[in-house]
């Protein structure tokens, strides 16, 4: 419980890998496209108004942001991917030093992917999903916004979430549906990272 309570703090926004604190604890991080519900999902998972920037602008966010919890848990918010917009060298730069720090990170326990319940798994999401394949991380889908559908429409995306995730080894066979809105699945997920440490 107190983990997600209230000692949280913002340790440092890092643009490349000399910027990266330490590997002295455990790490969780969270991914996903721009406007997924990364922000609300980080902020309302550990009691936080802004802990973690809700997108203004998409395409601007470069940084790996990174979050202590009671000092004993790093949790990482790893910038958007799949913006139009963004200057193509913006994209290749913080798509590279992404993945430098995904297959670089030895404390790093589990990346949640983030999809938005009403998009289902692009493919821009596979080939996020092939990256953390090939770093052999362990990465668990989070469904985001189920509040937005019909329980009918939710096991759907549920069902297409499970053939993604079929063949990539290293994909957590759970699939977690969140609301951060209207807190569905929250105590789940926190079940989830409390088993990690
Ligand atoms: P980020 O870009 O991934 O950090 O996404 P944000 O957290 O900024 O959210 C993007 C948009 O989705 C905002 O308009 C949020 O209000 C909305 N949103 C986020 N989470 C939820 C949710 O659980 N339910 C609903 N209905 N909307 C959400």
């Amino acid at each position: 419980r107190k983990l997600f309570a209230s000692e949280v703090n913002f340790v440092k926004g890092v643009v490349n890998m000399q910027g990266l604190p330490p590997a002295d604890r455990p790490e969780i991080a969270f991914a996903g496209r721009s406007n997924v519900g990364k922000s609300s999902l980080i902020n309302a998972l550990f009691n936080r108004k802004q802990l973690a920037r809700a997108s203004g602008q998409p395409g601007r966010t470069q940084e790996i942001n990174f979050f202590t919890i009671l000092e004993a848990l790093y949790v990482v918010d790893l910038p958007g991917y799949g913006f139009a917009k963004a200057p193509k060298a913006v994209v290749d730069k913080w798509t590279n030093f992404t993945q430098t720090y995904l297959r670089g990170r030895t404390n790093l326990q589990r990346v949640f992917l983030l999809i938005d319940s009403r998009r289902g798994v692009g493919d821009v999401d596979r080939g996020i999903m092939k990256v953390l394949d090939r770093a052999a991380l362990n990465y668990q889908i989070v469904l985001t916004k189920a509040d937005k559908l019909k329980k009918s429409e939710l096991d759907k995306v549920i069902d297409d979430a499970v053939v993604a995730i079929k063949k990539n080894p290293a994909a957590h066979p759970r699939i977690m549906l969140t609301s951060a809105e209207k807190n569905i699945g929250l105590p789940e997920l926190k079940a989830e990272i409390v088993a990690l440490l």
